[in-house]
């Protein structure tokens, strides 16, 4: 057995962790928050990563592409844990990261696990989805097999719908997840139970074009787009939601991260706190990982 079908094992095993979030908040509003933690899956390979890589991994090494390549930022879980897996499943990495060259716990663990990182200007990373562009990616590196952003292509949804596998969906109202490029969400969307509420969580400030783009990964009406608890923008923070994360963090013994999930349930909460969810909401919530991003925390590279 290969390196990856290894992978594939540890990350397929039916151990999926359900944590139920109790405080005098949620009792006193009559809500059930559980926590489902996509975090605890792998230490390395985390979250929502995952799902959307292994169709992606197990295609590049069918077609026995030499490297797989992909797109980020300086801090991209998405990047981390691309280059992680393919450490471990011999095959090659690219990253092209957008601005200049730095370097960050995110990008030593990268260039530790073997991925060669291509600094390129935002100007030219902007147009990373267009053809014209991807065309001479490709030229400069005919034996890769090119992965989108965030790995939001068929291959990354064909895993998120595969999040809710073996959990008991009768018991949840609501699903919320964070939203970057959409794919977790849709994914969750297809595979929610009909009378389900999906919302997803923006992380970003001006993500009005996100709906657009999710209606053409899914045909369902389910989902909801929350735009108003970005924090100031993607990747941006402030005291209100540190304190929340901190305050989270001591009283459940679970860690947020500081680009999604933090954010995410922060809104929640305020969402409940402005019952705009509903006394008896009962609200699955997916923390996809992320957290190796928090080290940028403690220590500003
Ligand atoms: C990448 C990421 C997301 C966003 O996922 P999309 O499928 O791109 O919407 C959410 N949470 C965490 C922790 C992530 O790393």
């Amino acid at each position: 057995m290969g390196q990856f079908e290894h992978l594939k094992m540890e990350g397929l095993s039916n151990q999926v962790t359900i944590d139920n979030i109790q405080d005098d908040f949620l009792l006193t509003r009559d809500i059930r928050l559980d926590l489902l933690r996509l975090d605890l899956i792998h230490p390395q390979i985390s979250g929502n990563k995952w799902f959307k890589l292994k169709y992606n991994i197990e295609t590049a090494l069918t077609q026995g592409a030499e490297s797989i390549l992909s797109f980020g930022g300086a801090y991209s879980n998405h990047l981390h844990a691309l280059a992680y897996a393919g450490h471990v499943s011999g095959i090659k990495t690219i990253g092209i990261l957008r601005g200049e060259e730095v370097s960050n716990h995110t990008l030593d663990d990268c260039r530790a696990w073997g991925m060669a990182l291509h600094f390129i200007s935002r100007e030219a990373y902007r147009h990373k989805n267009e053809s014209d562009f991807l065309e001479s990616i490709q030229a400069k590196f005919p034996a890769s097999y090119i992965v989108p952003e965030g790995g939001n292509n068929e291959a990354g949804r064909k895993g998120t719908r595969e999040i809710l596998q073996g959990i008991d969906l009768n018991l949840y109202t609501h699903i919320c997840c964070a939203v970057g490029t959409g794919a977790t969400l849709a994914g969750i969307a297809d595979s929610a139970l009909p009378q389900q509420k999906v919302w997803g969580f923006s992380a970003i400030k001006n993500g009005s074009y996100l709906e657009e783009e999710i209606k053409q990964y899914t045909g369902k009406s389910n989902w909801t787009l929350l735009h108003d608890y970005h924090f100031g923008g993607f990747a941006k923070k402030n005291e209100q939601l540190l304190e929340f994360m901190e305050g989270f963090r001591k009283k459940h013994q679970i860690e947020l991260d500081v680009v999604y999930t933090g954010k995410m349930v922060a809104g929640i909460y305020q969402m409940i706190q402005a019952t705009k969810m509903h006394a008896g909401s009962s609200v699955l919530v997916i923390h996809t990982g992320g957290l190796q991003g928090n080290r940028s925390l403690h220590n500003e590279r």
